[in-house]
């Protein structure tokens, strides 16, 4: 076993030039947005004011399956890139399966997640329309890290609303942000309307990653020369996020193999799209027949138990209505770890897609899933995001039966980060403070039956 490669990288000239865009080879495109006053599909047009125009034509193009990425992106790409696509033989060991388990390892970026392949180009296309300031949203502060240093890297500056209880509990992500110079702000804050109406009625909400995507609107359409960027759900975000299955392909391609199970843990879909969409066209095509898999939270369970209808994406209704598999904006997550995938809703492709039947979602209890990242932990040797182990904990699941049934499958699956910076979660766990948690159907009815019906 030790002389077989273990660990497969690219050259710089093979990290991808181009982005892939799966809305322009979907037999069924995904329903169009909606502009949240008229109820009218939208125009690019109607995004300008709130993202770099460039980012607004990308978020509609139906048309253009490959979109060139700019040489300033690739440069800083190359920082990182390729990551390297890893054989999981000590973790396939210890399970005892025939199941060949590879990983891409996108927690070897700068900051340790995969958020940085669109917060660097997000960044670029809005400097280079000549925005001087940015605003965002960070949960667990993975997303605002990466954007802090993209912001840094183009001279922009940078506002970040943070998840309270993720600013406090999570201080160190608060101070990598900072580090690269962006002002970080708890939210809900009194800054800002939406916050304060928030605030007035409950004073002790903890916080959630709608409330502080209306806060960063808002800055954003009150700030003079200020653009809002978002590190999910959005289908350019997807779009970016697509080198990382771009270079897996190839990645693949040097182990000899090419995958029968893809899966990627998820909160608003940006992982699990860019390791997956580029498998997927081979599916489209009609050449594969690869299995695609969502692994979500089951405190969080949009895509297996939430209703697929028009939403807002945000908890104010400031942003269009997206046709998504959705919780309902008023969604409010479980305290039980602030350990990231508890947005309410899923991206408008991804949500398309599902329902096609194109891929699948599971939903992984807490604890599972840190059973999982232990045993990723004690035998590959790095510690994952807690995002990540319900990624891990489904791969787990399907080698498992491969082990009943003796099939040697293909299964790949995205390490979105890794979770050094997460630690109190995985001391929570060890000291068995955790729990699972899983909603009742008359909770999710509650919340979606309030939803206005437009579909
Ligand atoms: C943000 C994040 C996720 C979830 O977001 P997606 O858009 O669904 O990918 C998963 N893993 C890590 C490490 C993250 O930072």
């Amino acid at each position: 076993m030790d002389s077989k490669t273990k660990r497969f990288i690219l050259s710089e000239q093979e990290i991808p030039t181009h982005w892939y865009n799966i809305q322009a080879e979907m037999k069924n495109k995904p329903l169009p947005p909606l502009h949240p006053g008229t109820k009218q599909p939208l125009k690019p047009e109607d995004l300008f004011p709130i993202f770099a125009e460039e980012l607004s034509r990308q978020e509609l193009n139906q048309t253009d399956a490959w979109i060139e990425i700019p040489e300033e992106v690739r440069n800083l790409y190359k920082n990182y890139r390729s990551t390297p696509l890893v054989r999981a033989y000590a973790l396939e060991k210890a399970l005892g399966t025939p199941a060949h388990i590879y990983f891409k390892n996108e927690s070897v970026s700068p900051i340790g997640s995969h958020k940085i392949n669109s917060a660097i180009p997000q960044a670029y296309y809005c400097k280079k329309e000549g925005i001087t300031n940015i605003t965002t949203e960070t949960g667990a502060g993975q997303w605002g890290a990466a954007l802090s240093y993209a912001a840094k890297a183009f001279g922009l500056d940078l506002a970040v609303y943070m998840v309270k209880i993720s600013y406090e509990q999570k201080p160190y992500r608060r101070s990598i942000m900072q580090t690269f110079g962006a002002q970080v702000t708890p939210s809900p804050s009194m800054s800002t309307k939406a916050g304060k109406k928030i605030l007035t009625e409950n004073p002790n909400y903890q916080g959630s990653l709608g409330t502080a995507i209306s806060e960063a609107l808002e800055l954003a359409m009150n700030t003079p020369n200020c653009k809002y960027t978002l590190g999910s759900v959005l289908s350019h975000v997807s779009l970016h996020q697509t080198v990382i299955g771009l270079e897996a392909e190839k990645q693949m391609e040097m182990a000899g193999e090419y995958p029968d199970i893809v899966i990627g843990c998820f909160g608003g879909g940006s992982n699990f799209s860019g390791i997956s969409f580029p498998f997927m066209r081979h599916n489209i095509k009609g050449d594969k027949k690869t299995r695609f898999i969502a692994a979500e939270p089951a405190s969080c369970p949009k895509l297996t138990r939430g209703v697929f209808q028009y939403d807002f994406g945000d908890e104010a209704g400031y942003t269009p209505l997206l046709p998504m598999f959705t919780l309902g904006h008023n969604f409010a997550p479980a305290n039980i770890h602030a350990g990231g995938l508890r947005y309410h809703g899923a991206g408008v492709i991804v949500s398309q897609l599902l329902k096609d039947g194109l891929m699948e979602a599971v939903d992984i209890p807490q604890l599972e899933s840190f059973d999982a990242g232990m045993l990723f932990a004690q035998t590959e040797g790095i510690v994952p995001a807690p995002e990540s182990n319900h990624a891990i904990a489904a791969a787990i699941n399907e080698a498992k039966k491969c082990k009943e049934t003796g099939e040697e499958k293909v299964i790949l699956f995205n390490l979105s980060g890794h979770g050094l910076i997460d630690m109190t979660a995985y001391e929570q766990y060890i000291a068995g403070d955790l729990i699972n948690y899983a909603l009742t159907d008359e909770d999710i009815a509650k919340n979606t039956s309030e939803l206005e019906k437009i579909i």
